[in-house]
C-alpha cells in the first residue's frame, strides 16, 4: 500500500461516524486532528511501524493456541497511579474500589477472567493473554513511597465530556486536576466526575510526544472498577479494560466506520459497534462480508456491556505489544511498582552511556554490571523501528557501537536477555 492512499484511507474511515457512546477517545482524536496537521503523520508512522512488526510475528504461527501465550521473554508490568480528583464525598472513591479495578486489569489482560470464552466457542482459538499486567505505583516521580492513588479536592463539580469542553481540565493543577506524572514511567488515570453519554477518554501512544501532559485515561468515578460507586451495566471495570486498549494502541472494534478496518487481521469486521448483550450469533454473515459466526461483540474494544465482554485476540495482543515496544517503551522499564502477581520480573539492569549529546560512536558501559550473557542491544527510534541491533557473544564491561549511520535525533537504546533488561534516551547531535 502506497503512503499516500494508506494515508487516504485511514482518513476516508475515520472521519465517517464518530460513536457518541461510552468511549470518547475517537471524539478527542478526531477534534486534535482537525486542529494538528502533524497528528495524521504520527499516526501514520506508528501505523506502518506496527504493521511491520506485526507481520514478522505472524510468523510465529498463532503460536501457541493450547497455551495462548506467545513465549515472550516476560510478562510486562505496567504501573498505574490514580488521581482522585473529587467535589463530593462519594466522588473520593475507596481505595478498596480502586484496588478492584487494578485486579480487573490484571484479570483481562493475563486472560483469567472467569467469564473467558468456552472452548467449544468458534472465537475460541483466537482469544489471547495480553501477557501485561498492572500494579499500583510504590515509588513516586520523587523516588519517595506512594500506594499509587493521589487525591485531589476541586471545586469544579464536574469535567464535561459531553462537548469535550473542559474535560481536559482534570488533567492540570491550574484548572481544577491535578498534572499527571511523567507519562513515560506511569499509566495516569484521572477519576472524576466526567459527564455527559461518554464514560471514558484514552489517549493515543502517537500523542505521548505531541501531549505528554494530558497522556493518560480520564473517567467516571461511575465506571471505575466494582462496588462503591459503580453503576451497572458498566461496574464491573470493564471501561478501563477497553480505554487501557486504546492507550495501547488499539482501535474499536468495527473500525470506526461502517465494516472499518481496526488494523488487526483476526478480528472480525462489524457493520457497527454493538451494544447491550447480544447473544451469538450476532448479525451472521453481514453486509461486509462476515461469515456464519458473526461479528466478534464480546471483544472488549466493543460497547457492549461490561458482562458481556470478555476477550481480547491474538492480533490485538501482538498490537499491544508492540506499542509498548516502540511509543511506550520506556514504561516497562519504569520499575516503578513491584508486581503482586505470580510472575518473571526481568530485573532492571545499571548501565552508562556516554558522550550525551553522541556524535559518530555511543560507548556502552556495564562496569560491576558486566557479568550478564547474550545481552541484545538495540538502538530504537521514537516510533521504535531498530536502527542498530547487536547480540553480544560474550560478557563485557564496555563496548563502542557505531552510530555514524544514524541521523541526528532522540533515539532509545535497551539492552536485554530472558532474566535482565534495561532502557536509556539519548540524542544524536553532531
Ligand atoms: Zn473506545
Amino acid at each position: 500500500m502506497t503512503k499516500l492512499f494508506f494515508l487516504l484511507f485511514f482518513i476516508s474511515i475515520l472521519i465517517p461516524s464518530i460513536s457518541q457512546n461510552r468511549c470518547g477517545t475517537m471524539q478527542v482524536y478526531q477534534k486534535l486532528l482537525d486542529s494538528d496537521t502533524n497528528a495524521i503523520n504520527r499516526y501514520f508512522q506508528f501505523e506502518n511501524t506496527i504493521l511491520e512488526s506485526t507481520a514478522i510475528e505472524d510468523l510465529n504461527p498463532k503460536l501457541n493456541p493450547s497455551t495462548r501465550h506467545r513465549n515472550a521473554t516476560s510478562v510486562v508490568v505496567i504501573p498505574i497511579v490514580v488521581h482522585v480528583v473529587y467535589n463530593t464525598s462519594t466522588q473520593n472513591i475507596s481505595d478498596e474500589q480502586i484496588r478492584s479495578q487494578i485486579s480487573i486489569l490484571n484479570s483481562d489482560y493475563r486472560m483469567n477472567n472467569s467469564d473467558t470464552l468456552l472452548t467449544d466457542h468458534p472465537f475460541w482459538t483466537s482469544t489471547a493473554d495480553a501477557e501485561i499486567e498492572f500494579c499500583l505505583a510504590t515509588t513516586d516521580p520523587n523516588g519517595d513511597p506512594t500506594n499509587g492513588i493521589t487525591r485531589t479536592f476541586t471545586t469544579n463539580t464536574r469535567f464535561d465530556a459531553d462537548t469535550i469542553y473542559n474535560w481536559a481540565d482534570v488533567k492540570y493543577t491550574a484548572t481544577g486536576g491535578l498534572d499527571n506524572w511523567d507519562p513515560n514511567r506511569y499509566l495516569n488515570i484521572w477519576v472524576c466526575n466526567l459527564t455527559g453519554p461518554i464514560l471514558a477518554i484514552a489517549t493515543f501512544p502517537t500523542e505521548l510526544i505531541s501531549i505528554p501532559s494530558e497522556d493518560g485515561i480520564t473517567i467516571s468515578y461511575k465506571y471505575f472498577g466494582m462496588g462503591g460507586t459503580s453503576v451497572s451495566p458498566y461496574n464491573l471495570g470493564r471501561s478501563m479494560t477497553h480505554e487501557v486498549g486504546h492507550w495501547l494502541g488499539l482501535r474499536h472494534i468495527w473500525g470506526d466506520a461502517s465494516c472499518g478496518n481496526d488494523f488487526v487481521a483476526d478480528t472480525k469486521v462489524a457493520e457497527s459497534e454493538n451494544y447491550g448483550c447480544p447473544s451469538f450469533p450476532r448479525r451472521p454473515n453481514n453486509s461486509c462480508g462476515g461469515d456464519a459466526n458473526g461479528e466478534m461483540y464480546m471483544n472488549f474494544m466493543d460497547y457492549v456491556n461490561d458482562n458481556c465482554m470478555n476477550m481480547f485476540t491474538f492480533g490485538q495482543t501482538i498490537r499491544m505489544q508492540n506499542t509498548l515496544n516502540s511509543l511506550r517503551a520506556v514504561i516497562p522499564s519504569a520499575n516503578r511498582c513491584v508486581s503482586t502477581a505470580n510472575i518473571k520480573d526481568l530485573q532492571e539492569i545499571k548501565f552508562g552511556i556516554y558522550p550525551i549529546p553522541a556524535q559518530e560512536e555511543l560507548n556502552l558501559y556495564l562496569g560491576n554490571n558486566h557479568i550478564y550473557d547474550g545481552l541484545i542491544v538495540r538502538i530504537m527510534n521514537p516510533f521504535g523501528q531498530i536502527m542498530i541491533e547487536k547480540k553480544m557473544t560474550q560478557q563485557f564491561e564496555s563496548e563502542a557501537i557505531d552510530i555514524s549511520s544514524i541521523p541526528n535525533g532522540s533515539y532509545i537504546i535497551e539492552l536485554r536477555n530472558d532474566t535482565v533488561k534495561g532502557i536509556k534516551k539519548f540524542v544524536i547531535l553532531r
